[in-house]
């Protein structure tokens, strides 16, 4: 499921790929992952115009496409962009496809269409009416310790609420307790100051590193979670077995032995 990391990567192909060209068409193939708009009407607003520049916050990516016009996108599971060459077959499960004057076309691929795409007239209402928090390479320290303090639960569970931090998700929460050594059902109002300081730290970390090696797994470093989570998976720290529990309605893989439930401030947590 495309994270923070991918979506920033797929914002980054977009703007080396796709701005400054004049739009000739949009192809809906599939309007199941069109929100609020119809086929019709997206080719009719998008047509003449050029996507100008993007923006990124949390898992939503908008490309500014005029005045008052953003085209919002949302990966779900399985989204992607793919920007195609001059006679290069559409791929099979390619959503949505926006062609440009240089005969090039911009693909939203989308195989389990849980990904959205939608015309909005501004950004930061949108954010605003869906309660979508910071994002969370925009948080700095003192926000970041704030945000753990003003809220009770799951230390895992606040990492992916993404009203409170956005854009993280299952894997990237997950890697950034392995770093910070924190085990993810850690009550949040157990952490101290240095624990946030730490887990500040390992988020940065993580999301930056991943950017920086385009979320390329086989790049990824064999230190991390990530490349070893799920069944038969052993600690790359220790060699434990990892572990996995439903924390936060989600699976979360980490290590026993290198991840302790009770920080520094409580040693009697449960
Ligand atoms: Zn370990």
């Amino acid at each position: 499921m495309p994270e923070l990391p991918e979506v920033e990567t797929f914002k980054r192909y977009l703007d080396s790929t796709s701005l400054h060209q004049r739009i000739t068409g949009v192809e809906v193939r599939d309007p199941y992952v069109l929100k609020r708009i119809s086929p019709r009407e997206l080719a009719r607003r998008l047509k003449g115009r050029r996507f100008e520049n993007s923006r990124r916050q949390g898992k939503h990516l908008f490309v500014r496409a005029g005045n008052e016009l953003w085209l919002r996108l949302h990966f779900g599971m399985t989204g992607w962009l793919q920007y195609l060459k001059r006679d290069e077959e559409t791929p099979k499960t390619a959503r949505v496809l926006f062609s440009f004057a240089n005969n090039r076309r911009l693909a939203f691929d989308d195989q389990r269409k849980f990904g959205e795409v939608e015309l909005i007239k501004d950004m930061d209402e949108f954010l605003q009416r869906r309660g979508i928090g910071p994002d969370a390479l925009d948080v700095g320290l003192s926000e970041f310790k704030t945000i753990f303090r003003m809220h009770r639960g799951a230390m895992k569970a606040i990492l992916l609420n993404q009203k409170l931090i956005a854009g993280i998700g299952n894997l990237y929460a997950d890697e950034i307790l392995f770093r910070a050594c924190m085990h993810p059902a850690t009550a949040a109002a157990n952490l101290s100051d240095k624990d946030l300081r730490t887990l500040f730290r390992a988020t940065r970390y993580v999301l930056e590193k991943a950017i920086a090696l385009k979320t390329d797994f086989n790049r990824l470093p064999k230190s991390w979670l990530l490349t070893h989570r799920g069944k038969r998976g052993r600690c790359p720290r220790c060699g434990q077995a990892l572990k996995s529990a439903t924390i936060g309605g989600r699976t979360s893989w980490f290590c026993a032995h290198c991840q302790k439930r009770a920080h520094s401030k409580v040693t009697s947590a449960t």
